[in-house]
């Protein structure tokens, strides 16, 4: 008897297994470039032995709004997490909720259709996935990038001298003194120094999610033979770390008093410089977090945190704003960064390794962050144009890339590894790309002019608030919405139903007439009527009236709230040079066109498939859409695609 080969292909599919590698802000040109190069050699094997695409993102072209879109199917309009927050009708318009939020989502993700169907999920730091929408499978962790209810503190410097580096860590005063200790007298020849340091310890900026109470001393101590080569980190008399300079701690956990109660918290040091005289110290110190409440099944955590570690978000993703102390990628220690994110690339492989043997996941889901936080700080450095480039910077950021690239590489093999890939569909896919920019859009000029928004000086906080009375529109710059101030919709109305259309055809009219007054282009690359931008996703009374997009090398990064405004932003003008408004975010996504671009660089996000019923090194020129990547999962598994599903399946790279 000769089996159907149908029906055989049929319970093969069945039986497969899903692995879901998201890279948040992947680009294409770093992932071609470095696979081409022989620096992500399981990277190119994948894409040997499956397909490699370019998908265009829903907009608004940012990350909750994508991993959403990847993971249900539809796009921005029907799952409604427009990007980072959302406004909900009947609220006014300077209310808004944070989409990095599951509940926000107005459909099922993929890990909810996976387990109607019996298949036992693991999604791990995936953006939307908090608070968990399944049972049988496990969920960790999820509301990145830096939002993370479980952190209580940020990275910080503890050190003999106040470092000044521009983006240096905040620095806490390290005041070292000769030690009698006899621990450390008997681990030194000469004379050894100790300090008290709290490692536990927040900064003002830290107070979000806790505030810390109270929380123990430990004692740096350092130590040598002729000079000064080692610190010592005590706790009473027990020894937490030995590190020599460049070395890291293991992971201290220790019990701390917070207004949410006494919680286990978890910390890495690094030794970051020692001088021979112990003049100049510097321990850096992670950022520290909860080791409970972020995993859906709470008999798993300790298990975890004991196994693979516990679980952190944003190591691998540097702060986005220097007061939030990280470590400079170009002017101090990159490698410190670099360390981080290679911790948090070995923790996602340990854990799936540890799940699969324990919990045996049909499905693996993951998201890491690392290439996100390049693109922020260094994409403006590979860009002739922007007025940070020098030679210098250019061949330092391209190092970092490569380096982070390689990590990410490594990452993706470890995960690889132990999964049979003649049944497991192995997907890598990214939410957007990145393009370097250096010129700000102020709005609000143009918006004043056309009569549109008006505002009134407030003597007190010293800043203009809008005058809901006289304002006719009020915009959004994530999502780059504008909304008509409807007398019918919100409490401060103005504008009656009737008038809806002028207004509207007025905010375009006003947006179009925007001009950079150093070459005298219009900085919009589209501006439309929600009606008629139904084709790039966008309905449903979660999208604005008008919705706008910058041209390449533009961005509105750096806009205060609309509902207040700072002097020195309308003394801006319509268009300013990055270097009248600084900022240390030199790459951005979120105002584009799915299919913008700028020299090497676009929105447009990789997208690599391999596995069981899958063509073979198979690429398209023409991209897809994000849409799209979520039916081919389900019929790759050989599942039903609910019939809601906006995107197609992928059948040009059926095998
Ligand atoms: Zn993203």
């Amino acid at each position: 008897m000769t089996a159907n080969p149908y029906i055989i292909k049929v319970i093969l599919k069945a039986m497969s297994k899903l692995l879901f590698i998201g890279l948040d802000s992947a680009l294409t040109y770093f992932i071609e470039t470095f696979t081409r190069r022989g620096l992500m050699p399981k990277t190119a094997e994948l894409i040997e032995k499956g397909c490699y695409l370019k998908t265009l993102p829903s907009p608004p072209t940012d990350t909750p709004t994508n991993w959403a879109t990847l993971m249900t199917g539809c796009w921005a309009g029907t799952h409604g997490l427009t990007s980072f927050s959302v406004h909900l009708p009947g609220d006014p318009l300077t209310k808004r909720y944070s989409t990095l939020n599951s509940r926000m989502c107005q459909v099922k993700f993929l890990w909810d259709i996976l387990e109607e169907h019996g298949l036992k999920t693991i999604v791990v730091n995936y953006p939307v996935a908090w608070p968990p929408t399944i049972e049988k499978g496990i969920v960790i962790g999820g509301p990145a990038p830096l939002g993370s209810p479980w952190r209580i503190g940020f990275s910080k410097c503890f050190s003999t001298k106040t470092l000044k580096g521009k983006y240096s860590p905040s620095t806490l005063r390290l005041e070292l003194r000769k030690s009698n200790n006899p621990i450390l007298k008997e681990k030194s020849v000469i004379e050894p120094l100790e300090a008290e340091v709290k490692l536990f310890s927040q900064l003002n900026r830290d107070v979000r999610h806790y505030k810390v109470l109270n929380s123990p001393t430990y004692i740096l101590g350092i130590v040598g033979e002729k000079e000064y080569r080692k610190a010592i980190l005590l706790k009473g008399e027990k020894v937490l770390a030995e590190l020599g300079v460049g070395e890291w701690s293991p992971w201290i956990i220790d019990n701390i008093t917070t207004d949410k109660g006494v919680v286990r918290a978890a910390i890495r040091v690094k030794l970051a410089k020692l001088t021979s005289d112990g003049r100049d110290v510097r321990l850096y110190c992670t950022d520290f977090y909860d080791t409970r409440g972020w995993c859906s099944r709470s008999e798993l955590t300790e298990e975890i945190v004991e196994n693979v570690g516990p679980y952190t978000e944003g190591f691998e993703h540097p702060g986005m704003h220097e007061d939030l102390g990280y470590i400079s990628w170009l002017e101090d220690d990159y490698k410190t960064l670099l360390e981080q994110a290679e911790m948090q690339a070995r923790w996602f492989v340990n854990l799936a390794k540890y799940l699969l043997e324990k919990e045996k996941w049909d499905a693996f889901i993951m998201h890491y962050h690392l290439p996100d936080g390049l693109n922020h700080w260094l994409l403006g450095y590979l860009h002739k144009d922007h007025p940070a480039y020098s030679e210098e910077k250019y061949r330092i950021a391209f190092k970092v890339y490569s380096e982070g690239y390689q990590i990410i590489d490594k990452m993706i093999s470890g995960l690889v590894s132990p999964v049979d890939s003649e049944d497991t569909i192995i997907v890598i896919a990214s939410d957007h790309g990145s393009m370097p920019h250096w010129k700000f859009v102020n709005l609000i000029p143009k918006l004043v002019e056309y009569g549109l928004i008006a505002y009134k000086w407030d003597p007190e906080e010293k800043v203009f608030e809008i005058d809901w009375s006289r304002s006719k529109v009020f915009p959004y710059f994530e999502p780059s919405y504008i909304w008509v101030n409807l007398k019918s919709r919100y409490p401060h109305g103005i504008v009656e139903d009737e008038d809806y259309d002028e207004v509207v055809e007025k905010t375009i009219e006003a947006l179009y007439s925007i001009r950079d007054p150093e070459t005298g282009e219009c900085p919009i690359a589209l501006a439309l009527r929600k009606e008629d931008a139904i084709y790039l996703g966008q309905w449903g009374d979660r999208v604005g009236d008008v919705i706008f997009f910058l041209k390449p090398s533009y961005s509105c990064w750096n806009t205060p709230r609309f509902d207040k405004i700072d002097p020195s932003v309308l003394a801006l003008g319509d268009v300013a040079p990055v270097r009248d408004k600084p900022t240390n975010v030199t790459g951005y996504h979120s105002t584009y066109l799915p299919n913008a671009r700028i020299g090497n660089f676009e929105i447009t996000a990789p997208l690599i498939i391999a596995g069981p019923g899958v063509k073979k090194r198979y690429k398209r020129e023409k991209p897809v859409y994000m849409v799209d990547i979520a039916p081919t999962i389900l019929h790759l598994l050989g599942l039903e695609i609910p019939e809601y599903i906006e995107g197609r399946v992928l059948r040009e790279i059926l095998a």
